[in-house]
């Protein structure tokens, strides 16, 4: 039931974490998160409810690495699939290029899970949240490029949504998208961020944004040619605290 994103240089993981921890008070009962560092995706996930954030903590100090390009992460509240650790996200497509993290229902997820299983999708989770994933491995390989591609993908989705998409391809870049479900964008000196509320930006961010819904948001280093809107177009929020 909640979500943070980080691009950037250099991202300090553990601090992007604690952005995720300060959305606790959201609720949740298995949490994840997803890195993209030196050309490589890695995820990891925990659902032991409460201690699923020391778990995580703990496997995040053991890595051989304490920053990245990309980091994702996500507090599961479960609405299709029990709270087990595949059904937790982020989840990533059949090639492992993509992550995608998700807040909300997709009421119509069964329609689209059958189109693309007699495509040759295979699923790992019960989730409904796993569509998104596949169906932008689908828009990708078309040839789209992100934004478009993730735009493309939100028009076929109903239900209430919050998503995040990190790709191994494009490790400079993070999308993000809303209907109903909260999200915001935020930016200090070289990095952006997502979050589903403000406390998560504590400390990390200066200037915060309310993306827009129906808009693909995208943060980082955008593809020429493709689509979504730029942080530079939106219009900053007033938010009591700064990090400096
Ligand atoms: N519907 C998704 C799931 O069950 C997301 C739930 C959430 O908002 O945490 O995995």
């Amino acid at each position: 039931c909640g979500i943070v994103g980080a691009v950037g240089a250099e991202i300090d993981l553990l601090a992007t974490f604690e952005g995720l921890r300060r959305l606790e008070y959201r609720g949740y009962d298995s949490a994840g998160v997803a890195i993209i560092h030196d050309g490589e995706l890695e995820v990891a996930r925990a659902s032991l409810a409460r201690e699923s954030m020391n778990q995580l903590a703990e496997w995040l100090a053991v890595q051989p690495y304490s920053t990245g390009q990309v980091m994702l992460g996500h507090t599961r509240w479960p609405t299709h699939g029990a709270p087990t650790l595949t059904n937790t996200h982020p989840h990533v497509d059949c090639t492992g290029d993509l992550a995608i993290v998700h807040n909300g229902i997709i009421e119509n997820f069964r329609e689209l899970k059958v189109g693309l299983v007699a495509r040759g999708h295979r699923f790992r989770s019960d989730t409904d949240s796993e569509v998104i994933a596949h169906l932008l491995e689908e828009a990708l390989a078309s040839g789209q490029l992100p934004a478009d591609a993730l735009t493309e993908v939100f028009t076929q989705l109903n239900g209430h949504m919050a998503i995040v998409v990190a790709s191994r391809a494009h490790p400079g870049l993070l999308l993000g998208v809303r209907r109903t479900s909260p999200l915001l964008a935020a930016s200090a000196v070289d990095h952006f961020f997502f979050a589903s509320d403000a406390p998560a930006f504590l400390s990390l961010a200066d200037q915060f944004y309310e993306v827009p819904e129906d808009v693909v948001v995208v943060l980082g280093d955008s593809v020429e040619g493709d689509g979504g809107v730029r942080l530079a177009e939106l219009e900053p929020l007033a938010i009591a605290w700064s990090s400096q």
